[in-house]
C-alpha cells in the first residue's frame, strides 16, 4: 500500500464516497469550477493560518505539514500549541460537528504523535464566534472505529452501486460532474 490519502478527504468520504473518486478525477482542474461558496469561505478562513500570520508566539506552530506512515495519511494541521500540547482545527462556522470532522482531527493527532509531538487535548475553534469547542481524545474503542473506517475507505470501489441521496447531491460541489445522478 504505497498511496497516501489526504486528511481532508476523510470528511468528504463520509459525505459521499463517490465524491472522493470525482475529486481525484477532477483535482487538476481549476478548483473554482467545482468548489461552492461555503468551501471557498472555509478555505479563506484557513488563509491566515496557512500564511502563518495568526500568531507570533514561539510555542504556537501553524500550518505544519504532517503525515503518518502507519495510516498512510498526509495533510496539514491548523494550530498546535506546544505549551499546552493542544491540537486545534479552525472552522469558520460549526453549527454541528460531523463524525468526519472528528476523524480529521484524530487523523491529524495520529500524524503529529507519529512525528514525535505530544498531544494531550483537541479542540475546534469557531472563527465566527471566537469560541473553542473541546473534543475528547480518542479512546481505544474510538481508535478501532477509526481504523475500521480507514479500511473501508481504502477498499472502496467507485463502481459499487449506491443509493443516491438527492438532498446531499443538491449540496454537493461535484453535482455538475457526477454520473450517479439524474436531475
Ligand atoms: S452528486 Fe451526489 S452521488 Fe455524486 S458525488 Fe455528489 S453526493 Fe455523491
Amino acid at each position: 500500500m504505497d498511496e497516501y490519502m489526504t486528511i481532508t478527504s476523510l470528511n468528504d468520504f463520509i459525505f459521499c464516497p463517490y465524491s472522493i473518486y470525482l475529486h481525484n478525477v477532477y483535482m487538476d482542474t481549476d478548483e473554482d469550477n467545482y468548489k461552492a461558496s461555503p468551501q471557498i469561505r472555509g478555505k479563506y478562513a484557513h488563509e491566515a493560518t496557512d500564511k502563518k500570520t495568526s500568531s507570533t508566539r514561539a510555542y504556537i506552530i501553524l500550518s505544519l505539514p504532517v503525515y503518518s506512515e502507519k495510516y498512510h495519511l498526509m495533510g496539514k494541521i491548523d494550530v498546535y500549541n506546544a505549551k499546552d500540547k493542544k491540537l486545534i482545527e479552525r472552522k469558520y462556522k460549526l453549527k454541528q460537528i460531523f463524525r468526519g470532522q472528528i476523524y480529521q482531527l484524530w487523523a491529524q493527532m495520529f500524524c503529529l504523535k507519529e512525528m514525535g509531538y505530544e498531544v494531550e487535548s483537541l479542540a475546534f475553534y469557531e472563527i465566527s464566534t471566537k469560541k473553542f469547542i473541546d473534543v475528547a481524545m480518542p479512546t481505544e474503542q474510538n481508535i478501532i472505529e477509526f481504523e475500521d473506517f480507514m479500511e473501508y475507505v481504502r477498499n472502496y470501489d467507485p463502481s459499487t452501486p449506491m443509493d443516491v441521496n438527492k438532498n446531499k447531491c443538491s449540496n454537493c460541489i461535484y453535482s455538475n460532474l457526477c454520473d450517479k445522478i439524474e436531475f
